[in-house]
């Protein structure tokens, strides 16, 4: 069994689409399940009309929903189902509802936010349908299969927690009979919680909707399909001559998504590990040799090959740096600060302390008022935005002494404002100003990769 997901340039248009189903074709064999994006750039336009009914920008609204019908028509038609009259009712419908979940959104203001998801979902509705009836058209076994009957999560709308036990009971119940029989297409990216409202797993979600779906049907791989040859020493959009990284492991691939690398959601490979299920990174869009292999075990290449993987980044964080000379020799200060990060359920993704500072990078501002006052109760407080951080990968980093005093002679001339390396040893972080990061991610991957790669894990 193969869960295949495409991303939303993959269904980005009747051709892009039609290419997908050839790729599908040539796994019916391995019975296959599809977990489908929206179409590319359309949840970026749900965004938009969500701002703009909660600022009551009603022309706006109607202007981005004639543009998304336009669309979806276009595709429609161009893969010949403009007869389909099922397909043509689902978009009629499908707009109307939009429309009717933005005039209630402007209503209910900040009240809003399960409206949100519930308008966030319908790309993924439109795009999953249309891949299932062309799938019909050309004579394969295509079958709509409604996410939101399999997917069970908590409330936390746009960053909604799957539960596993509940969500696989359903794949048992409604997915699994499919499999074989039909090629089920699933949305991604959405799931509804115990009260029936539809959540989403957060932006880029429909890579963890594929790697659960995989490990709740124990399939053989999860192949996710993107506009990339793989999984890539930098970001393509910064670095032009980045390589793809033949293979990786679990944990190199899980701290990149982790630290930013788009490609994969960064909950993308839980389900993966747990199960111990292998994930391939393919390109959609060209036919490559072989993509990345992530994988619990996989080649290690030479010893004295090159130690960085690759270089991922996130952009604008906050850095928090905390000070107290209570912190010094006292226990429980540290509990007292991360007590209130959990409170507001803010995620912090690096700490670094001293006897007596804390700085700490977050990447939500919604609660940085209230955290920075709570904090003031007990400490000094210094609030620094705009920062990134870059995170280098690779297990050979383990075993390299002088890693880190090599990369920071490196980096003289760039003002770092926070150092860790995770506990894994295998990745390395640090935090900049955002205006450096084109420099530093370029400077970096120029010394990391641009000598002689080991063919056997880099394409070289
Ligand atoms: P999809 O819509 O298929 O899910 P995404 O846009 O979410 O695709 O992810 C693919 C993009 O991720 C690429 O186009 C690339 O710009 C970006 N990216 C960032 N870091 C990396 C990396 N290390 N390797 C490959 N792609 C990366
Ligand atoms: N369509 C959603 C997004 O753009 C989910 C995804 O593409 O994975 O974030
Ligand atoms: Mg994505």
């Amino acid at each position: 069994m193969v869960v295949m997901k495409f991303g939303g340039t993959s269904v980005g248009s009747a051709e892009a689409i039609k290419r997908v189903c050839e790729i599908i074709k040539t796994r019916v064999e391995n019975d296959p399940i599809i977990v489908v994006s929206a179409v590319g750039g359309i949840t970026n336009k749900f965004v938009s009309i969500i701002e703009n009914s909660a600022k009551k920008n009603k022309n706006n609204v109607q202007d981005i929903l004639a543009e998304i019908g336009k669309r979806h028509e276009e595709i429609i038609n161009g893969l010949g189902l403009e007869q389909n009259e099922g397909l043509k009712i689902l978009l009629c419908e499908t707009l109307q509802g939009i429309e009717n979940i933005a005039d209630k959104i402007s209503q209910a203001g900040d009240l809003a936010k399960h409206l949100h998801d519930e308008l966030m979902s319908m790309g993924e509705l439109l795009s999953a349908n249309i891949v299932a009836e062309y799938l019909k058209s050309i004579g394969l076994e295509g079958k709509f299969a409604d996410s939101r009957d399999v997917m069970v999560t908590d409330s936390q709308f746009t960053k909604a927690v799957p539960q596993f036990e509940e969500s696989q009971k359903n794949t048992q119940q409604y997915l699994k009979p499919l499999v074989g029989k039909y090629i089920p297409v699933m949305q991604g990216f959405i799931g509804r919680d115990s009260f029936g409202r539809i959540t989403t797993l957060g932006r880029g979600g429909s890579d963890y909707t594929a790697t659960l779906i995989g490990a709740m049907l124990n399939a053989d791989v999860v192949e996710i399909w993107s506009d990339v040859d793989g999984v890539l020493t930098a970001d393509p959009s910064l670095v032009k001559e980045a390589k793809r990284i033949k293979y990786m492991s679990f944990q190199e691939a899980s701290e990149l998504a982790y630290f930013g690398a788009k490609v994969l959601h960064p909950s993308t490979l839980l389900p993966a590990v747990e199960r111990n299920i292998p994930v391939h990174v393919l390109n959609s869009m060209r036919q490559t040799d072989g993509g990345t292999v992530i994988a619990g075990s996989t080649p290690n290449g030479k010893q004295e090959g090159c130690i960085v993987k690759s270089i991922a980044y996130k952009e604008e964080l906050v850095v928090i740096t905390v000070m107290s000379t209570r912190m010094l020799m006292a226990h429980g200060f540290l509990a007292s600060i991360f007590e209130i990060f959990n409170r507001y359920a803010v995620p912090v993704d690096l700490v670094s302390t001293s006897e007596v500072t804390v700085s700490l990078t977050i990447n939500r501002t919604d609660h940085l008022e209230n955290i920075t006052r709570e904090l003031g109760r007990f400490a000094q407080v210094r609030v620094e935005q705009n920062k990134s951080v870059v995170c280098l990968v690779g297990e050979q980093m383990k075993s390299t002494q002088g890693m880190p005093g090599e990369l920071f002679s490196l980096l003289k001339d760039i003002d770092i404002h926070l150092i860790s390396q995770g506990a894994s040893e295998i990745n390395i972080s640090f935090v900049i100003d955002d205006k450096a990061l084109p420099k530093v991610v370029s400077r970096l991957h120029n010394h990391y990769f641009s000598g002689e790669l080991d063919p056997e894990i880099f394409a070289v």
